[in-house]
Protein backbone atom coordinates (compact mmCIF):
# COMPACT_ATOMS: atom_id res chain seq x y z
CA UNK A 1 0.00 0.00 0.00
CA UNK A 2 1.16 3.44 -1.08
CA UNK A 3 1.92 6.02 1.56
CA UNK A 4 0.15 9.30 1.61
CA UNK A 5 2.71 11.20 0.19
CA UNK A 6 3.42 8.47 -2.67
CA UNK A 7 -0.04 8.39 -3.03
CA UNK A 8 -0.57 12.21 -3.85
CA UNK A 9 2.53 12.60 -5.79
CA UNK A 10 1.14 9.51 -7.87
CA UNK A 11 -2.33 11.62 -8.14
CA UNK A 12 -0.64 15.54 -8.55
CA UNK A 13 1.17 13.67 -12.06
CA UNK A 14 -1.52 12.43 -13.04
CA UNK A 15 -3.64 15.19 -12.96
CA UNK A 16 -0.90 17.27 -14.03
CA UNK A 17 -0.76 15.22 -17.49
CA UNK A 18 -4.52 15.49 -17.74
CA UNK A 19 -4.44 19.54 -17.65
CA UNK A 20 -5.84 19.07 -14.36
CA UNK A 21 -5.36 20.54 -11.07
CA UNK A 22 -4.62 19.22 -7.53
CA UNK A 23 -7.20 19.94 -4.97
CA UNK A 24 -7.49 18.50 -1.23
CA UNK A 25 -10.57 17.08 -2.00
CA UNK A 26 -9.40 15.14 -5.32
CA UNK A 27 -6.87 14.07 -2.93
CA UNK A 28 -9.01 13.02 -0.24
CA UNK A 29 -11.18 11.06 -2.28
CA UNK A 30 -8.10 9.43 -4.45
CA UNK A 31 -6.53 8.68 -0.93
CA UNK A 32 -9.31 6.63 0.32
CA UNK A 33 -10.10 5.03 -2.84
CA UNK A 34 -6.52 3.94 -3.23
CA UNK A 35 -6.62 2.19 0.35
CA UNK A 36 -9.76 0.57 -0.21
CA UNK A 37 -10.89 -2.58 -1.20
CA UNK A 38 -14.95 -2.56 -0.97
CA UNK A 39 -15.70 -0.67 -4.86
CA UNK A 40 -17.38 2.23 -2.89
CA UNK A 41 -20.34 4.02 -4.54
CA UNK A 42 -20.07 7.88 -4.67
CA UNK A 43 -22.52 7.91 -1.64
CA UNK A 44 -19.97 5.40 0.13
CA UNK A 45 -16.82 7.90 -0.47
CA UNK A 46 -18.55 10.99 0.28
CA UNK A 47 -19.70 9.45 3.64
CA UNK A 48 -16.10 8.44 4.58
CA UNK A 49 -13.96 11.65 2.93
CA UNK A 50 -16.87 13.63 5.07
CA UNK A 51 -15.52 12.68 8.14
CA UNK A 52 -11.86 14.70 7.17
CA UNK A 53 -13.02 17.29 5.10
CA UNK A 54 -16.72 18.23 6.92
CA UNK A 55 -17.51 20.77 3.83
CA UNK A 56 -17.63 18.42 0.99
CA UNK A 57 -20.46 17.74 -1.06
CA UNK A 58 -21.69 14.96 -2.36
CA UNK A 59 -21.64 16.49 -6.33
CA UNK A 60 -17.75 17.28 -5.31
CA UNK A 61 -17.21 13.75 -4.68
CA UNK A 62 -19.07 12.72 -7.84
CA UNK A 63 -16.44 14.88 -9.99
CA UNK A 64 -13.31 13.99 -8.21
CA UNK A 65 -14.34 10.84 -8.83
CA UNK A 66 -15.74 11.04 -12.40
CA UNK A 67 -12.14 13.32 -12.95
CA UNK A 68 -9.64 10.24 -11.39
CA UNK A 69 -11.07 7.88 -13.43
CA UNK A 70 -11.09 10.20 -16.90
CA UNK A 71 -7.04 10.49 -15.20
CA UNK A 72 -6.81 6.57 -15.41
CA UNK A 73 -6.04 6.45 -11.66
CA UNK A 74 -9.58 4.71 -11.06
CA UNK A 75 -12.23 2.32 -12.98
CA UNK A 76 -15.99 2.93 -12.66
CA UNK A 77 -18.16 -0.56 -12.77
CA UNK A 78 -21.70 0.41 -14.03
CA UNK A 79 -24.40 -1.76 -13.57
CA UNK A 80 -27.66 -1.78 -15.29
CA UNK A 81 -30.03 -1.05 -12.59
CA UNK A 82 -27.42 -0.43 -9.68
CA UNK A 83 -25.50 2.69 -8.90
CA UNK A 84 -22.05 3.11 -10.20
CA UNK A 85 -18.90 1.89 -7.68
CA UNK A 86 -15.44 2.84 -7.60
CA UNK A 87 -12.40 0.80 -7.95
CA UNK A 88 -8.88 2.12 -7.01
CA UNK A 89 -7.35 -0.69 -8.52
CA UNK A 90 -6.36 -0.20 -12.05
CA UNK A 91 -4.81 -3.11 -13.16
CA UNK A 92 -6.67 -5.94 -14.98
CA UNK A 93 -8.68 -8.27 -12.19
CA UNK A 94 -11.91 -9.54 -11.84
CA UNK A 95 -14.60 -9.51 -9.26
CA UNK A 96 -17.24 -11.32 -7.62
CA UNK A 97 -20.37 -9.85 -7.16
CA UNK A 98 -22.28 -10.64 -3.59
CA UNK A 99 -26.29 -10.61 -5.08
CA UNK A 100 -27.87 -10.23 -1.59
CA UNK A 101 -26.02 -7.09 -0.27
CA UNK A 102 -23.88 -5.96 -3.71
CA UNK A 103 -20.27 -6.13 -2.31
CA UNK A 104 -17.95 -6.27 -5.26
CA UNK A 105 -14.67 -8.31 -4.34
CA UNK A 106 -11.37 -8.88 -6.37
CA UNK A 107 -10.71 -12.10 -7.40
CA UNK A 108 -6.92 -13.16 -6.96
CA UNK A 109 -7.12 -15.52 -10.50
CA UNK A 110 -7.04 -14.79 -13.74
CA UNK A 111 -7.80 -16.08 -17.11
CA UNK A 112 -5.72 -17.17 -19.34
CA UNK A 113 -5.06 -14.69 -21.85
CA UNK A 114 -5.26 -17.15 -24.67
CA UNK A 115 -8.89 -18.11 -23.59
CA UNK A 116 -10.05 -14.11 -24.43
CA UNK A 117 -8.16 -13.98 -28.09
CA UNK A 118 -10.41 -17.43 -28.83
CA UNK A 119 -13.46 -15.32 -27.87
CA UNK A 120 -12.24 -12.24 -30.02
CA UNK A 121 -11.77 -14.36 -32.78
CA UNK A 122 -15.42 -15.14 -32.56
CA UNK A 123 -16.62 -11.72 -32.36
CA UNK A 124 -16.38 -11.14 -36.19
CA UNK A 125 -17.20 -7.97 -37.82
CA UNK A 126 -17.60 -6.35 -33.84
CA UNK A 127 -14.48 -4.57 -32.75
CA UNK A 128 -13.55 -5.90 -29.77
CA UNK A 129 -11.80 -3.17 -26.85
CA UNK A 130 -11.91 -4.52 -23.96
CA UNK A 131 -14.35 -7.12 -21.54
CA UNK A 132 -15.42 -7.83 -17.88
CA UNK A 133 -16.02 -11.04 -16.28
CA UNK A 134 -18.06 -10.72 -13.02
CA UNK A 135 -18.65 -14.16 -10.51
CA UNK A 136 -21.81 -13.35 -9.01
CA UNK A 137 -23.80 -15.12 -5.36
CA UNK A 138 -23.36 -14.92 -2.04
CA UNK A 139 -20.47 -13.34 -0.04
CA UNK A 140 -19.49 -14.61 3.44
CA UNK A 141 -21.41 -12.65 5.71
CA UNK A 142 -24.48 -13.04 2.93
CA UNK A 143 -24.40 -17.14 2.21
CA UNK A 144 -28.05 -18.74 2.67
CA UNK A 145 -27.37 -22.11 4.63
CA UNK A 146 -26.51 -24.92 2.63
CA UNK A 147 -30.26 -26.20 2.84
CA UNK A 148 -31.85 -22.86 1.20
CA UNK A 149 -28.86 -23.24 -1.44
CA UNK A 150 -30.48 -26.61 -3.01
CA UNK A 151 -32.97 -25.72 -5.41
CA UNK A 152 -35.79 -27.80 -6.23
ZN1 LIG B 1 -23.16 -10.08 0.72
ZN1 LIG C 1 -11.50 -4.41 -8.07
Amino acid sequence: MLSKFETDVRLRKALGANGQRFTEQRGAVFRYLAQTDVHPTAEEVFLAVRERLPAISLGTVYKSLETLVGCGLAVKLTYGDHSARYDGRTDPHHHARCVSCEKVLDLPGELLTGEIDSLRETAGTFTVTGYRLELSGYCPECVPTKDLLVTA
